[in-house]
């Protein structure tokens, strides 16, 4: 059987369930590492700034030097159209100067030479040879580039320095602007020679200097403010992101509803206390679960209970010393460490007395009684997650036995490990998701009609795969949260009978199993009929399964439940029937619709007569008291067989149909003779 060896496999995973989790510590930079952070980004922004300095700096210098260039230039050209070219005939410089022409040129040029307005003027023909200088330098030099480029027509400017051409002797002179230019005489004006002259660049540099001071001192303060503004803004944005570090490190510790510390902090705390001790007296870690929050919650609204668990709190935090620490640890559960108390228990009880008084909410008194189990460091345990652990196990015990505070014993290990995590998994589990709901299909043996399906839960565990309820329905069913997995399959199942609906099984009903706490509850039946008027499904097409077992827990409780469960037109069935020892007298007084034969005696009823005649008892005996009678278990077609034979109303089990996903099951009804079914209908 494949599910069997499922649930085999489920159990053998579950075993190695993992220890508790710790969230990682964030650490928070503190003072030198920030301002460390600071400089260097300081740092790093300079870097920019300062290229665009240089950048700028180099651009402005090489701007200057063509202005100094452009303004030689036009200096040159003065001398040469206001001065020099009316001095020369319309011929060719290449005929040579007359003696007048050059005492003329002389004459011009000796005085601005003293006055050092221009360092040197050279007349140069077509050619590139020199027939003026007036200092008489170059006579034997080979015709310059630039001569020859300024006899085509160009002007050519250079800053440079007297005497700076290869061919030059002396020694190298003052800076100058060096201007070759095309002289032009005649009418009309054609090109007769090459006016080279050297002007001296520092008037201009110191005229073009001062303007470039200034834009240097602009381009100072304006990077300045930039830099300063990208320091100001940065120095907002990370005290900002600082800031934010802090609620964000503060946020991944804290609880946001009770403004407590979190499960997180209260591990990191109870991990300092075990570490630290011996120094100062025992400490003592507690776990606190509150009893019946649920209910707080489902008859109240989330909204108060939300505000309950605020004013537990404060209370909390309130009554206990500032040695100690409290957390809310999820849900309904918080974690204190008492710390240097010579005797923690006490304080734990006071603490629940504390939890215990009344609040008012939405104006009614409500009190809520908590489950506390703790334990001593060193004397209970060695490390932190062993601690915790078996805190949670005198909780359970706490809770199972009503007993308020409970130390942890080791005898109470029968609560495996394993199992609590299993436990505290399965309260996310049914929030989360991961819970299902598989159908068995139960069929009429007179017709093969199918007339219900059993909704039975299972658990798709992200770690473990399918469990099934063997596995945590015992778990559950020790714990208040058997209420929401009851109450979560009802309303899955009652949901999706709709979706069968749809599909045109109006008539099939759906049977859930409850357990024997779910019938502790007086107003069990209650939440029964609120879950089918809201799924809009008539009372008659839901069954509640109750083992024989569970209704003897508290007979009186259960008959009061199964009379509502009746008078609202809710079918009940008797599950599991055979193992208990339910007098035939009370059985006869019961409200019940449907005896269902455990399966024990089915499933081998062809090899065992001890069993069939047991089967065939049980039929009997429902007939006689108008109840029908179902067979569970029915593996084999031989079993069929003798059900038939001894006049059972209804079968399940494998031979018909295993429990299936909704989807499954819906194929499963559609399939025009289904291969086992088609066994039930008989001749
Ligand atoms: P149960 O109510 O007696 O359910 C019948 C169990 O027998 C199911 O196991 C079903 O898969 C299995 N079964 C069906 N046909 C055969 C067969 O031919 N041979 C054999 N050997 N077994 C068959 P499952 O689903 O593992 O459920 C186990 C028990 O868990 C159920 O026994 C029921 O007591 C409990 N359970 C399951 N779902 C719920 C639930 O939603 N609420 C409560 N309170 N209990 C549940
Ligand atoms: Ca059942
Ligand atoms: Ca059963």
């Amino acid at each position: 059987m494949d599910e069997r060896n499922e649930t085999e496999s489920s159990r053998a995973a579950t075993a190695g369930a993992p220890a508790v989790a710790v969230a990682p510590h964030h650490p928070v930079p503190g003072r030198t590492g920030t301002r460390r952070l600071f400089v260097t980004y300081g740092a790093i922004c300079l870097v920019p700034v300062l290229i665009l300095g240089a950048v700028l700096g180099l651009s402005y210098r090489s701007e200057a030097a063509a202005r100094g260039a452009a303004q030689g230039r036009s200096e040159a050209t003065l001398v040469a159209q206001t001065a020099v070219e009316p001095l020369l005939g319309n011929r060719p410089l290449a005929d040579g100067l007359s003696t007048d022409q050059t005492n003329d040129l002389r004459r011009l040029v000796t005085p601005a030479v003293d006055s050092r307005e221009v360092l040197r003027l050279r007349l140069r023909t077509l050619a590139g040879r020199i027939v003026f200088a007036d200092d008489g330098s170059g006579s034997h030099h080979e015709p310059d580039d630039e001569a020859l480029e300024a006899a085509r027509g160009e002007t050519v400017v250079r800053l440079t320095h007297l005497n700076a051409d290869d061919d030059d002797q002396a020694a190298q002179g003052p800076a100058s602007v060096e201007v070759y230019l095309p002289l032009e005489a005649g009418t009309p004006a054609r090109r007769v020679g090459v006016l080279e002259i050297y002007l001296p660049y520092a008037p201009i540099d110191a005229d073009v200097t001062a303007g470039l001071h200034t834009l240097y001192r602009d381009l100072a303060l304006g990077l300045g403010a930039l830099y300063l503004a990208i320091f100001v803004i940065s120095a907002s944005v990370s005290r900002r992101l600082r800031r934010q570090l802090h609620v964000n490190a503060y946020l991944a510790e804290h609880d946001h509803l009770t403004a407590l510390p979190n499960r997180a902090w209260f591990l990191r705390q109870a991990r300092s206390a075990v570490e630290g001790r011996g120094r100062g007296g025992s400490t003592a870690l507690a776990i606190i679960d509150l009893d019946r929050f649920k209910e707080v919650n489902d008859t109240l609204g989330h909204h108060n209970g939300d505000r309950l668990l605020s004013v537990l709190a404060e209370r909390i935090t309130a009554q206990l010393g500032p040695e100690s620490s409290v957390a809310r640890m999820g849900g309904d559960e918080f974690g204190v460490i008492i710390r240097g108390s010579p005797d923690p228990e006490t304080v734990l009880w006071q603490l629940r007395s504390v939890i215990e008084g009344e609040i008012e909410v939405s104006a009614l008194p409500v009190s809520v009684d908590s489950s506390v189990g703790y334990v001593l460091v060193p004397q209970d345990g060695e490390d932190v997650d062993q601690l915790l652990q078996r805190a949670d196990v005198a909780m359970y015990v706490a809770k199972a036995e009503h007993a308020g505070v409970v130390r942890y014993q080791p005898s109470q290990n029968h609560y495996n490990p394993a199992d609590l995590t299993l436990v505290s998994e399965l309260r996310h589990a049914i929030d989360d998701g991961q819970l299902v709901v598989h159908f068995q299909p139960k069929a009429t043996l007179a017709n093969g009609h199918i007339e219900s399906v059993e909704a039975l839960v299972r658990w798709q565990h992200p770690q473990h795969g399918l469990v099934f309820p063997d596995r945590f329905m015992p778990l559950a069913e020790q714990t208040d949260l058997i209420h929401k997995l009851t109450a979560w399959v009802l309303d899955r199942a009652l949901a999706d009978l709709r979706r069968l609906d749809g599909a045109a099984f109006a008539n099939v009903a759906v049977a859930v199993n409850v357990s024997a706490r779910n019938l502790a509850q007086r107003d069990f039946s209650a939440q029964v009929v609120d879950a089918l008027s809201a799924a809009q499904v008539a009372p008659e097409r839901l069954v509640i399964e109750i083992t024989e077992t569970a209704l003897l827990a508290d007979p009186a409780r259960a008959a009061l439940v199964l009379g509502d469960l009746h008078r609202a037109g809710v079918r009940v069935s008797l599950d599991d029937f055979g193992c208990g020892y339910t007098s035939l007298g009370y059985l006869s007084t019961l409200p019940v619709h449907e005896l269902k034969i455990d399966r024990s005696f089915v499933t081998d009823m062809a090899q065992n007569p001890a069993h069939r005649a047991i089967v065939r008892a049980i039929v009997d005996l429902g007939h006689n008291l108008s109840l029908r009678v179902v067979a569970e278990g029915v593996e084999t077609s031989e079993a069929l067989a003798l059900l038939r034979a001894v006049g059972c109303d209804v079968v399940q089990g494998y031979v018909l149909a295993p429990a299936m996903p909704l989807a499954e099951l819906e194929a499963w009804l559609l399939a025009p003779a289904p291969p086992v079914g088609a066994s039930v209908g008989g001749p």
